[in-house]
């Protein structure tokens, strides 16, 4: 099948990070999938949620953003609160990378994620997850350097790629023309020994085999090794 960019079915968009994209006190990239652009940020706060205090336990919490100009039609200001598709997505992000890091070495500190589309063209939640841990990752360089935190709080490398079902053809990566067509659809975020994290997916245009999923988590599975080398490069 041939798709709209010339890809092969198990091919990844051009995946790029620039790191150190704006001047933090944690980590900040800017990565660019295929045509979808994102600034991650990781700040780092005192204190932890309410109801970790007196643990010696911190947190990770996300935000995610659409700017209005990242898509077609304006997409409305979220000034006040998210609407209910960045609300699903900021909890995505938080989950995702909670599991990158071990709260007790964090101590009583909240570690703040912020993933800001400036340009969308499917794909924004998975591209927010693996920049976001890249700059985690810097962040926490940063916050070891400065004596803010004592111990590394990273137990694991984390990354999410989207696949999708296009008539009865298996695609890695849908770009939004892509995702818009798609019969299924589907997000996985997994961790560096393979485990999947989480598995979001639909039958939007048909319901799909348990055959068709597990086609679908090797490809993913094949997309996410390529996606950690290339966070792994953006790190070093
Ligand atoms: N999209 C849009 N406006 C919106 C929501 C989504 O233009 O308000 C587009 C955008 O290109 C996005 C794509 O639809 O990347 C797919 O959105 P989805 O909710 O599936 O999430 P994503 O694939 O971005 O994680």
């Amino acid at each position: 099948m041939n798709r709209i960019d010339g890809r092969n079915d198990d091919s990844l968009r051009n995946i790029d990070i620039t790191v150190n994209f704006t001047e933090v006190s944690g980590g900040s990239v800017l990565i660019n999938w295929g045509k979808t652009r994102v600034i991650c940020t990781a700040l780092l706060e005192e204190g932890t949620m309410p109801f970790l205090k007196d643990t010696g336990k911190g947190w990770l919490t996300a935000e995610y953003a659409m700017l209005p100009s990242s898509t077609g039609g304006r997409k409305k200001r979220e000034t006040l609160k998210p609407d209910g598709r960045s609300t699903e997505i900021k909890r995505l992000i938080g989950r995702a990378l909670r599991q990158a890091v071990d709260f007790e070495a964090l101590g009583e500190k909240t570690i703040w994620i912020d993933c800001d589309v400036i340009q969308a063209d499917g794909g924004t939640r998975t591209a927010s997850i693996t920049g976001a841990y890249v700059a985690l990752a810097l962040g926490v360089k940063k916050w070891l350097k400065q004596g803010l935190i004592s111990k590394n709080p990273l137990v694991h490398q984390v990354a999410a790629v989207s696949v999708g079902i296009n008539g009865d053809t298996p695609l890695l990566d849908l770009c939004y023309r892509e995702d818009s067509s798609a019969e299924v659809d589907m997000n996985l975020v997994m961790d560096d020994t393979g485990a999947f994290i989480e598995i979001q997916g639909t039958g939007e245009g048909r319901a799909f085999t348990a055959a068709e999923l597990n086609k679908l988590l090797a490809l993913g599975e094949k997309g996410i090794k390529e996606i950690m080398k290339i966070q792994n490069e953006a790190i070093k």
